[in-house]
């Protein structure tokens, strides 16, 4: 089984899918953006540091990235794992081949345009747990108004949910991933999958990549 790696811009669903995937294939999901909401959650150090980059919708330091995610993979110890936001820039991707066995991983490219992305951002929402829903989309509504379907929770909306946000995001993803998406295809590692499609759809060409077909 590959470990996988997403690349892809806000609200292309890689956070739904990653958890479509966790379940099937028992990966270990790591999520930089989880992880550094958690950490504003908690009230610590990290969490101060990056709560207004991330309300802005822009990037974290790389140094301060690469060292979360060394910390991360060392903790998970060779188990298989699907990164979800991380690498951002081409400098996280190369830190972040020093970190592994280069045989071992795939990159899926989630393409999704503006202004369908835009839509996404709009109707979703999040848990705590991680996982998402979206209320424009019948396959990504809770079952019940504002209630995760998962742990119970009340759905909140992500602060970096809104347009003005949201195209800063787009626009950084756009000049930073070209370098990095160039890398990958030299090295014969990227998988280009549009996701204008239905959840069911993706899920299956994802699948694919994860199983070597
Ligand atoms: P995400 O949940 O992946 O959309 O990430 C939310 C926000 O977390 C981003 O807009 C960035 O501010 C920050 N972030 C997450 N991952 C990274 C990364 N690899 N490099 C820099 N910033 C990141």
């Amino acid at each position: 089984m590959q470990n996988i790696i997403f690349i892809a811009p806000p609200a292309a669903g890689k956070g739904t899918q990653s958890h479509m995937l966790k379940e099937k294939y028992d990966y270990e999901h790591i999520s930089t953006g989880d992880m550094l909401r958690e950490a504003i959650s908690n009230g610590s150090k990290l969490g101060l540091e990056v709560k207004n980059i991330m309300d802005k919708g822009e990037l974290v330091s790389d140094d301060l990235m690469i060292d979360l995610i060394k910390d991360k993979l060392t903790k998970i110890k060779g188990k298989p794992f699907i990164l979800d936001g991380f690498p951002r820039t081409l400098k996280q991707g190369i830190e972040l081949d020093k970190l592994l066995d280069d045989a071992n991983y795939q990159v899926i490219y989630l393409k999704l345009d503006k202004d369908i992305a835009i839509k996404r951002v709009e109707g979703r929402l999040t848990c705590s747990c991680g996982k998402t829903y979206n209320i424009f989309d019948q396959k990504l509504q809770p079952k019940q108004n504002g209630i995760c379907d998962k742990c119970g929770k009340q759905l909140i909306k992500r602060n970096d949910d809104n347009v003005d946000s949201f195209k800063i995001r787009y626009d950084n993803f756009l000049t930073n991933t070209d370098k990095l998406l160039k890398y990958y295809e030299e090295k014969n590692k990227l998988n280009i999958i549009n996701v204008d499609k239905s959840v069911d759809e993706i899920f299956n060409d994802i699948s694919k990549v994860v199983t070597n077909d």
